[in-house]
């Protein structure tokens, strides 16, 4: 009874956290380490690539990359973990170590995890937690109150709908179409984006990057019937602005949102100007899919629920753009592979953004096209998440 009591206490649950966190940071050590060893890729590979490798080996052990890598006995270790296990009692008890041991820690590890997950699974079921837990709440954006020069005019404003309980209604600045970069303008620019589940941190862009990631994200709230569809479907991202590099979506990224595109700034800039709402709009596809996704399917990298289903309903039809699994004779070599994800993304991209299509077509990729069952797909996909919203407003 005392074990119950320490285990309900704030303290108790506490420790039981460190012990789970310390587990998962071993595991992943041990796998680094392992990955490191094996390739010659960086470390941010090996991470990616180690974490990827255990949720594949737990979630389908078929699937599990650990053999074909050639990881030492690690295959071993996870066909017969009890083996296994009296192995590395020799090991660490008798001092009888033999020379691949370590390595095949690693086979072990799906199994650890499980029994860990399993353990800890049914100790949270059986002992209802005590000590009232705070509850995970979105983090509030703080912004420098609004600069307002003296002597003029406060900007016009407009209090925010009445169908929202709390807060109790606030003026808030408006989100201005012309290009002057007051910060109060730029946080209220911020704050629209917020209404469609998109959060960034306006210190980090100017006001025409976010007036382009406005534009690309209104064009598809619209096509969801509203920036509550929108922020429901897709489920909160985070976008981040980095120097360099292209774009991508991070399907768990370690703190809320759960969810973070990152762009570079060549991307987001490009002629015509257009693309880069393209761009924006392509992840924001990903993420759309990712929230559709358990957890972890989104670890792992898998596709989630829209895009699996998307491979049944179009068959054998080409997908719109050569990134996007047209897989045309005239299409880069290394883009024919076909990555169902990219397609769908694409597949959004082109039904959202015509232009984007005749672009294409005048320019590099001649059968660019979004055919009949790809249109007819993301268009279901969009009144599915127009129709969730009427369910919940009756
Ligand atoms: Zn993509």
């Amino acid at each position: 009874m005392r074990l119950r009591a320490w285990v309900r206490g704030e303290r108790g649950l506490q420790t039981l956290e460190w012990i789970a966190l310390a587990l998962v940071a071993l595991a992943l050590l041990t796998a680094l380490a392992i990955g490191l060893r094996q390739t010659e890729a960086g470390p941010g590979e090996a991470v990616s690539a180690a974490v990827s490798a255990l949720f594949r080996c737990l979630t389908n052990g078929a699937d599990c990359p650990v053999a074909a890598v050639g990881v030492g006995k690690a295959g071993s270790c996870l066909a017969q973990p009890t083996a296994c296990l009296r192995r590395w009692e020799d090991c660490l008890l008798h001092g009888a170590c033999a020379g691949a041991d370590p390595e095949n820690l690693l086979g072990l590890l799906p199994w650890l995890a499980l029994v860990g997950i399993g353990l800890g699974g049914g100790l949270f079921a059986l002992l209802p937690p005590s000590v009232p837990r705070r509850r995970w709440t979105w983090p509030r954006i703080t912004f420098p109150p609004p600069r307002v020069p003296r002597g003029r005019p406060i900007l016009p404003f407009r209090p925010i709908s009445v169908r929202v309980p709390t807060p109790p209604p606030k003026p808030t600045p408006t989100c201005p179409s012309s290009l002057t970069s007051e910060p109060a303008q730029v946080d209220a620019c911020a704050q629209e984006l917020q209404k469609y589940g998109i959060y960034i941190d306006p210190r980090n862009w100017k006001l025409e990057e976010i007036h382009l990631i406005l534009r690309g994200v209104k064009r598809m709230g619209e096509a969801m019937g509203g920036p509550e569809n929108m922020k429901r479907a897709i489920g909160g991202v985070f976008i981040d602005r980095r120097a360099g590099g292209g774009a991508e979506t991070y399907a768990f990224w370690p703190h809320p949102p759960w969810k973070r595109i990152v762009i570079g700034e060549a991307t987001l800039h490009q002629e015509p100007a257009w693309r880069g709402e393209v761009a924006i709009v392509h992840e924001l596809a990903h993420a759309w899919d990712m929230q559709s996704a358990n957890l972890l399917q989104r670890i792992s990298g898998r596709p989630g629920q829209i895009v699996r289903e998307m491979i049944k309903f179009i068959g054998e039809e080409p997908g719109p753009t050569c990134y996007g699994g047209l897989k045309s004779e005239t299409c880069p070599p290394k883009w024919r592979v076909g990555d169902p994800k990219e397609e769908w993304a694409e597949s959004v991209s082109a039904y959202l953004y015509p232009e984007y299509i005749e672009f294409l077509r005048l320019t590099s990729e001649k059968e660019a096209d979004l055919r009949p069952l790809h249109r007819s797909y993301v268009e279901r996909q969009f009144n599915l998440a127009r129709q969730s919203a009427n369910h919940t407003n009756r």
